[in-house]
């Protein structure tokens, strides 16, 4: 379908498809997305899993947390995907990896009390409260 978002890694190994629309789009500045991906602060897209899904290659995850998983490509390394046990309807696909990344804008920052201080961007966005 025409409304569908494709995106992939880097090595071109994983292909994923999001299916309409996506539920919610963040900045997370939390150390974890941090260390997992070596970037500032990490985009995502939380979208429902049936509207989720890799039509090439297969993804290898590791459990980041108690509750969360992150699912990379084993080749390259381009993370993809989160899941987290208490949303298990949802996952969060990393924007960066779109083919189109500007389809989906970002909406809210999260976790912004670990924003790394030389970190300025999209200050009109709300601060969502921290879980
Ligand atoms: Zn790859
Ligand atoms: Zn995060």
């Amino acid at each position: 379908m025409s409304d569908d978002i494709t995106g992939g890694c880097l090595c071109g190994a994983v292909r994923y498809r999001i299916f309409g629309k996506a539920d919610g789009t963040c900045h997370c500045h939390c150390g974890c997305c941090r260390k997992t991906t070596g970037a500032p602060m990490v985009t995502w897209t939380t979208v429902a899993r049936e509207n989720f899904e890799i039509t090439q290659g297969d993804l290898t995850s590791y459990a980041s947390s108690d509750e969360g998983c992150r699912s990379f490509c084993p080749h390259c390394g381009s993370h993809i995907t989160c899941t987290h046990e208490d949303y298990p309807d949802y996952v969060d696909v990393t924007v960066a990896t779109l083919d189109v990344p500007g389809k989906i804008p970002p909406e809210r920052h999260i976790w912004a009390s670990k924003q790394i201080s030389w970190v300025t961007m999209d200050e009109h966005l709300p601060k969502a409260k921290e879980i």
